[in-house]
């Protein structure tokens, strides 16, 4: 019989990540741990293992096209493969990310907070049940800036799984793009060293795609 391992379970965590966000804004800043992780297992370990193993949102795609069997199950088109459409989206993300970064820091610096979660940057949900009192309005401003990018990556991960493969968002994730640049890139400079091909672990997660 084959063993469970706990690593098999981080689905769970993904979806009570998104359901505390709902009962309390202030716990996206948990999701911190998902960008840094999986950079931090690049840059030291360069290996996607986070990709591979330990990504709760992977999984949890996994199940829902798998074995809930909401995936139509068909490739996804080439276009998302291709390296424009990844970096190009990686770019695009990072600029989000960038604007959400300036909102906080207009709160920091006095402008009013904004108490809504925008859904595919462009639409705001009111959000107004949330209880912000525990912390500086910045703080509150940047978690519902980062549960705007999470819900979003969410919504886009689930539409691409329930269109193509399970797990087609991983083609394009900013994430998955990133860590597979970076492990790239500190794979090149060992085989550099050592006059070997440095390619070895840095392909698209396993699964991406499937
Ligand atoms: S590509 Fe993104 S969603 Fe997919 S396993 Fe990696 S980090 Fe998770």
């Amino acid at each position: 019989m084959k063993k469970r391992k706990w690593s098999n379970y981080l689905w769970v965590v993904e979806l009570l990540y998104l359901c505390l966000g709902l009962f309390n804004i202030l716990f996206a800043w948990l999701g911190m741990l998902f960008f840094t992780i999986p950079l931090l297992v690049a840059v030291f370990g360069g290996s996607k293992a986070y990709c591979n193993r330990y990504c709760g949102r992977g999984q949890l795609l996994g199940i829902l096209g798998e074995k809930l069997k909401l995936s139509r199950n068909t490739p996804p088109p080439k276009f998302l493969r291709s390296r424009w459409f990844r970096y190009g989206f990686l770019a695009f993300f990072m600029v989000m990310f960038g604007r959400m970064l300036f909102a906080t820091y207009q709160v920091f610096t006095g402008a009013p907070l904004s108490q809504t979660v925008t859904l595919l940057w462009t639409f705001k949900l009111p959000w107004q049940w949330a209880d912000v009192s525990l912390a500086a309005p910045w703080a509150a401003q940047f978690a519902f800036g980062f549960f705007s990018v999470m819900l979003t990556s969410t919504v886009l991960g689930i539409a691409t799984m329930v269109l193509f493969r399970p797990r087609s968002w991983c083609v394009y994730c900013p994430m998955g793009t990133m860590t597979q640049g970076i492990c790239a890139q500190r794979n090149r400079k060992k085989a550099n060293l050592y006059g070997r091909t440095g390619q070895k672990n840095c392909g698209a997660s396993e699964t991406a795609g499937q």
